[in-house]
């Protein structure tokens, strides 16, 4: 068996564990200290290249339900903006529109003005506008009422993972690509021994389990988050034809029909690239690869048995989520549910002009053993290692931050030696102090 000998060890080449893997080797004195594992041949394939490329102004979550991704994603913003300067990547701050449909729509945008404003945006950045206003500003739009925010971008988050990734690499950590991480166990006095499916063994004092999807899984190997379980929802996209390209300057979300789970309606989004698409649903699937239907049926049966004994049987009784359920299913199986869905707001789409499909990602929630969905994202800590669950959307916007967050933690339990001067545009420290105020 091959060995690899380091202080900490990664697993996971999404977007998060390359903000972390970035953050560590630019403070650490030996950057060949840290080691990241990634189980397909390239960084990025699931969901940190899979979703809707929006750098989320905060003013949908609850700061006391969903503090640390409130936190995280109000930083972010700043953050993603000098990165994608530094790297001379797109970095579009095109806005938003958050529109309501009814009555009961305008209750909600002034929840979530108060919550936008107490996450920290300002009263410029965040604006109540009433029908008129809104004809002004989008006059394809209909809507009763709406938050024009102005602090909201448009990003492609697989080429910022890729950023990182070449940072990385130039300061001299370790990247283990097309390693599945298979088994872990500890050797005592907290050396774990990590085993892949290439039949490497790598040993380290410290371990971050950021492995998105499959991190609950990773989780309950060693011990950590029993009690609760998962649940993957598949988003699905269809790209909007040329012709639809002028119809708004503004990406356009509307307040969601059930806002007690953790996914948003369809919207209108106007992507980094330019081009418009519709999406994302939530189709209830058996795996966080789930992509297609292959892959779901070999996903299914083991699911189903694990559900059986978990929270995620009581939500089955749920009638509200089944009502949901059945909404988001009939959005996949036909595309004419799926645009008519955002035609609430946008009433010049014709589903018939949607030909092409856009790319899916899987979003991967956690359950409590009461059945009930995890507002905010889980950082469990035990024995000299991290797992982070439930990391959905502002997930992308806040991975930064929470890196920053995470990198703190570990320099503070003296894990590895730290350089002078960080090679990081940012000291982690001063960003996770940042993100407690
Ligand atoms: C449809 C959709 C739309 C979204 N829209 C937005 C948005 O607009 N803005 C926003 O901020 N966020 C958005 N999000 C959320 C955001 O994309 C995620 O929060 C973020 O990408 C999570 O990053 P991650 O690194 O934790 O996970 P991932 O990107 O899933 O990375 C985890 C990595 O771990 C690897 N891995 C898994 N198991 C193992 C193993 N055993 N061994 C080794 N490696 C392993 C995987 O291959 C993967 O590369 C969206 C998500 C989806 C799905």
């Amino acid at each position: 068996m091959l060995h690899v000998d380091c202080k900490v060890a990664i697993i996971g080449g999404g977007v998060l564990g390359m903000s972390i893997a970035y953050f560590l080797s630019a403070h650490a004195k030996s950057p060949e200290s840290v080691a990241l594992l990634e189980q397909e041949n390239n960084i990025a394939q699931h969901s940190s290249s899979r979703n809707t490329g929006k750098v989320h102004a905060p003013f949908l979550y609850d700061p006391t339900k969903k503090k640390t991704f409130a936190k995280a994603a109000a930083l972010g913003y700043e953050l993603w903006q000098k990165y994608s300067s530094h790297k001379r990547m797109p970095f579009r701050r095109d806005g938003v529109l958050e529109v309501a449909l009814n009555d009961e729509g305008i209750d909600r945008l002034y929840k979530y003005m108060e919550w936008g404003i107490a996450n920290g945006l300002t009263k410029n950045e965040l604006q109540l506008l009433d029908k008129n206003e809104v004809a002004k500003i989008e006059p394809n739009v209909r809507c009763v009422s709406a938050i024009y925010c102005s602090k909201d971008a448009s990003v492609n988050y697989g080429a910022f993972t890729i950023g990182l990734l070449e940072d990385i690499q130039s300061f001299g950590s370790k990247l283990l690509l097309g390693h599945k991480v298979e088994r872990i166990s500890s050797y005592g006095q907290g050396v774990y021994s990590i085993t892949t499916n290439q039949g490497k063994e790598i040993k380290a004092e410290y371990l971050v389990n950021v492995a998105g999807g499959n991190s609950m899984d990773i989780a309950q190997m060693m011990g950590v988050a029993q009690g609760y379980t998962d649940m993957h929802f598949r988003g699905e996209y269809w790209q909007a034809p040329p012709e639809y390209h002028n119809l708004t300057k503004l990406s356009i979300y509307s307040v969601p029909k059930h806002p007690e789970y953790p996914f948003l309606d369809p919207h209108w989004i106007v992507r980094a690239d330019d081009r418009r698409e519709v999406g994302p649903n939530a189709i209830p699937v058996f795996g966080p690869y789930a992509y297609g239907w292959r892959r779901n049926l070999i996903d299914m049966l083991p699911k189903i048995m694990e559900s059986s004994h978990t929270g995620a049987r009581k939500i089955f009784f749920d009638r509200q989520f089944l009502s949901l359920v059945s909404t988001e299913l009939k959005s996949s199986l036909s595309k004419t549910m799926m645009i008519n869905r955002v035609r609430e707001f946008l009433p010049q789409l014709k589903p018939s002009a949607f030909t092409q499909r856009g790319t899916a990602g899987i979003r991967s929630s956690v359950i409590d053993k009461t059945g009930r969905f995890v507002p905010d994202t889980l950082i469990l800590e035990r024995d000299s290692s991290l797992h982070v669950l439930n990391y959905n959307s502002p997930g992308a916007t806040g991975a930064l931050p929470m890196a920053a967050n995470i990198t703190s933690k570990i320099i503070r339990a003296d894990v590895l030696q730290t350089s002078d001067k960080a090679r990081s545009l940012w000291d982690a420290t001063e960003i996770a102090d940042r993100m407690k105020a």
